[in-house]
C-alpha cells in the first residue's frame, strides 16, 4: 500500500516537473540567458553559467563593464527564474553537457549584474548542490556589509569579490555605483567577510588606463589585499569592447611595472591580462546559446567560426548575421560578436 502510494507521488512530481520544465523552454526571452555555457573561464575551467537576477540590474555601472550600460541601478533585483525553476534548467543543461561529452568543473553564478542582488541565492545554492558540483559566486562586493548577503554567500564554496580600489574617488569614477552605497562599508565588509568564509576565497581587481594603474592606488591596494584571508588576488584588464570607450587597459610598459611592483608587495597576485584564446560551445540550441552569452558580453569570432565549422552550424550563423540579429565589431584588433540592438541599421564591420 505504502509503495503503491510513494509510486503515485513520484508520478504526479514527475508530471509537475515536465509542465515546469515546457513553460520554462516555452520562454524564449530567457531561454540560454539564465542558464548558459558551459563556458571556459581562466579562473575556474569549464562553468556552467547562471545570470538569474534581471538583466542588466547591477548596484554598479562600471565604465569597463562588457555587458553594456546597466539599465537599471538598484540595491535590489527580482529572480528571473524561481529556485524550483532554476534548478529544472539546471538539470536539463548538465544533462545536455553530459551529452555532449563535456565535462563542468563548477556551477558559476556570474553574469549582467551582481548576483548577490538575487534574494534566492542562497536557496538556489542549497537546490544545486545535489548535482554534485562545486559553486562558485563572483559579487562586485558593494552589498558586502550586508549580514543577509554575506549569510547567502557562505553557501557557495568559491567566492570572488570585487575590490577595483580602496580610493573612494577613483571608486565613483570607476564603479558609478548606486548613491546609496558607502564605501567605507564595502571595505568593512570585505575584511569582515574574508575572516568569515570557509571555502575558497579570491579578489578580483580590473586596472583601467588612468583611472587605477597608478603606483600610489597599487600601493594602497595591496596593502588592503594583504589583510584579507584570501587565496589569491587576481588582476585583469578589460578585455571585451567597454561600455565607455575610454576604459581600456593600461599601455604595456605600465603593466610590466606593475607587475613587478605587484610581485614585490603582495603575497598572491595573479596577472591575467592577456586573454586566453576564447573557446565557445553550444550543447544543442546553437542559435539561443550564441545569443544567451551576447547577452553577457561580446564574443569572439574566431571562436564562433572555429565552433561552426566542426560542428556543420555555418548556415544557423550566417542566417543570425544575415537577419541582422548580431553584427561583427572590432576591438583592441579582435574581431567580436555583438547583439545588433538596431537591426534595422547598416552593419559595421
Ligand atoms: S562589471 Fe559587473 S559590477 Fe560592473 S556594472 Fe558590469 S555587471 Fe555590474
Amino acid at each position: 500500500m505504502n509503495s503503491q502510494i510513494i509510486t503515485r507521488f513520484k508520478n504526479i512530481a514527475k508530471k509537475i516537473s515536465a509542465k515546469l520544465e515546457e513553460s520554462i523552454l516555452s520562454d524564449k526571452s530567457l531561454k540560454c540567458k539564465v542558464v548558459y555555457g558551459p563556458v571556459k573561464t581562466r579562473r575556474l575551467g569549464l562553468v556552467l553559467g547562471i545570470n538569474n537576477a534581471q538583466s542588466k540590474t547591477c548596484s554598479y555601472n562600471c565604465v569597463y563593464c562588457p555587458s553594456g550600460k546597466t539599465s537599471c541601478c538598484s540595491t535590489f533585483s527580482n529572480s528571473c527564474l524561481s529556485p524550483y525553476e532554476l534548478y529544472i534548467s539546471v538539470k536539463n543543461k548538465l544533462e545536455e553537457i553530459k551529452r555532449n561529452g563535456q565535462k563542468v568543473e563548477y556551477i558559476l553564478f556570474a553574469g549582467s549584474g551582481d548576483p548577490a542582488l538575487d534574494p534566492n541565492l542562497s536557496k538556489e545554492i542549497s537546490l544545486l548542490r545535489e548535482f554534485g558540483y562545486k559553486i562558485a559566486v563572483y559579487t562586485n562586493s558593494s552589498l558586502i556589509w550586508n549580514e543577509n548577503i554575506q549569510e547567502n554567500l557562505m553557501f557557495a564554496d568559491y567566492v570572488s569579490l570585487k575590490v577595483d580600489t580602496v580610493s573612494e574617488n577613483t571608486w565613483s569614477k570607476l564603479n558609478r555605483p548606486h548613491p546609496r552605497l558607502r564605501f567605507k562599508h564595502i571595505l568593512n565588509g570585505i575584511e569582515q567577510f574574508s575572516k568569515r568564509f570557509r571555502g575558497t576565497l579570491s579578489t578580483e581587481t580590473t586596472l583601467v588606463k588612468d583611472i587605477n594603474d597608478s603606483t600610489e592606488e597599487i600601493h594602497e591596494l595591496s596593502n588592503f589585499l594583504n589583510n584579507l584571508k584570501c587565496k589569491t588576488s587576481y588582476f585583469l584588464t578589460p578585455s571585451f569592447p567597454p561600455t565607455k570607450s575610454f576604459a581600456v587597459s593600461p599601455e604595456a610598459s605600465v603593466l610590466e611595472q606593475l607587475s613587478g611592483m605587484l610581485k614585490e608587495k603582495l603575497k598572491n597576485a595573479v596577472l591575467l591580462c592577456c586573454p586566453e584564446t576564447e573557446e565557445f560551445f553550444a550543447t544543442g540550441d546553437f542559435e539561443n546559446e550564441l545569443m544567451g552569452l551576447l547577452s553577457l558580453h561580446p564574443v569572439r569570432v574566431d571562436s564562433v567560426k572555429h565552433f561552426v565549422k566542426e560542428n556543420t552550424k555555418l548556415d544557423l550563423l550566417e542566417n543570425l548575421i544575415d537577419n541582422q540579429t548580431i553584427k561583427e565589431i572590432t576591438y583592441s584588433e579582435r574581431n567580436f560578436y555583438v547583439e545588433n540592438i538596431e537591426p534595422n541599421l547598416s552593419v559595421a564591420s
